[in-house]
């Protein structure tokens, strides 16, 4: 058996390697590595993928983040509703831009942002949520486009974690996370589910005046070239990225469908032992596309598990050890401990095992062999 790998990127490129490779003699012949022809077919073809009006791709997830916010016009001091239980991106931008953190609690059986917390926080000053899809799979869209109708909100979603997911409305249309929303945001970095060799991310949007906005916004605010309209950012996705995305984003169904089986069969595997709860695999077969596959260790295990998952050469990741109210960057005192307990309850039981697209049936019963050896 293979060495097992958290993610084998070295795998996933050997299987490519011949288009990758032509793709990148492409761009290196051009020299165009700015805002070249590989960037705009990248756009277009994300477009059509996630059957959206508008891509605008960007330096990486957290600039895309920050752009979203930094084109909705906002005030410091307005307020930001978004999940605890997420990568720090997410708060950091909404603080970056001098606007108000409101950190809200988690659905237990998903790890998503929990709609009745969002409505319990919501204000005055409120002006945007951030739903994070995480792990892969889709927050309840149809909850928080409702609540944010009703109190004028704008829905920013962070799809870094779910590209090529998709969620269900009530009226039957499939839409793509990261398309439901006012704005969506997703990253490329490496391990994600659609991952560049390097630093990248994208804006989506169905909004013209948004996308515009956005992309004079990642552009030093110009619309002509050398005016400047806005105070804005440099942050731009390469060609070579752009090139390499390209032909990857061909493979991404099929990457989110090994995925998913590996998933599948992790669970079939870990059915019914003890002190194991394992993740939501919802019947709606796509809205879930395994970023993570992450387990709750129950009776205070988690970390005797992991050390046994260490000695015998299992990869793992806490995906987060610590919640974004407790971090010494976002404290704040006025912030009540008790009004989290999810996921103070989770971040001691969360733990994620091996996923990639070239993980081995062998590798994947190997794992729970040892994770039932530990726990039975
Ligand atoms: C990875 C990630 C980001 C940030 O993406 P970068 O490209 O690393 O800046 C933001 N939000 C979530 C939920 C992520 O997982």
């Amino acid at each position: 058996m293979k060495s097992i790998k958290m993610v084998d990127l070295n795998g996933q490129y050997e299987a490519i390697k011949g288009e990758v490779d032509s793709a990148l003699d492409s761009v290196l012949n051009t020299t165009s590595f700015i805002n070249g022809p590989a960037v705009k077919e990248f756009q277009n073809n994300l477009q059509e993928y996630l059957n959206v009006k508008h891509v605008i791709p960007c330096a990486n997830g957290t600039d895309a983040l920050q752009l979203a916010l930094m084109s909705l016009n906002l005030s410091p001091g307005d307020e930001i509703i978004t999940s605890n239980f997420t990568f720090a991106s997410t708060a950091e931008v909404v603080l970056l831009m001098g606007l108000k953190l409101k950190l809200v609690d988690i659905n237990e059986e998903t790890f998503n942002i929990d709609p009745s917390s969002i409505e319990n926080a919501i204000t005055s000053k409120t002006k945007a949520i951030i739903p994070v899809h995480l792990f892969g799979q889709s927050a309840e869209m149809g909850k928080i486009t409702k609540i944010a109708k009703q109190h004028k909100l704008q829905i920013i979603e962070d799809n870094a974690q779910a590209l090529g997911a998709t969620y269900t409305l009530k009226n039957g249309e499939m839409k793509k996370t990261g398309t439901i929303g006012d704005i969506g945001t997703t990253s490329f970095f490496p391990s994600k589910n659609l991952g560049a060799y390097g630093d990248g991310g994208a804006i989506f949007t169905n909004n013209d005046s948004l996308a515009k906005n956005t992309r004079i916004l990642a552009n030093h605010g110009m619309d002509k070239r050398y005016y400047h309209d806005l105070v804005g950012v440099n942050s731009r996705l390469d060609s070579v990225q752009a090139a390499i995305l390209d032909v990857k984003l061909k493979y991404l169904d099929n990457y989110n469908e090994r995925r998913r089986n590996s998933a599948l069969r992790y669970s079939n595997n870990l059915k019914g032992i003890n002190n194991i709860i394992t993740p939501n695999i919802p019947s709606d077969s796509q809205s879930h596309v395994f970023h993570q596959y992450t387990l709750r260790i129950l009776d205070s295990k988690r970390d005797s598990l992991a050390e046994y998952l260490t000695k015998n050469s299992i990869p793992f990741g806490i995906y987060y050890p610590v919640p974004l109210h407790k971090q010494k960057a976002y404290y704040s005192p006025e912030v009540d401990n008790n009004f989290f307990p999810v996921t103070n309850k989770a971040v001691k039981e969360v733990i994620s095992l091996p996923m990639h697209t070239e993980l081995s049936i062998e590798q994947i019963d190997f794992i729970s062999e040892k994770i039932i050896e530990f726990l039975n």
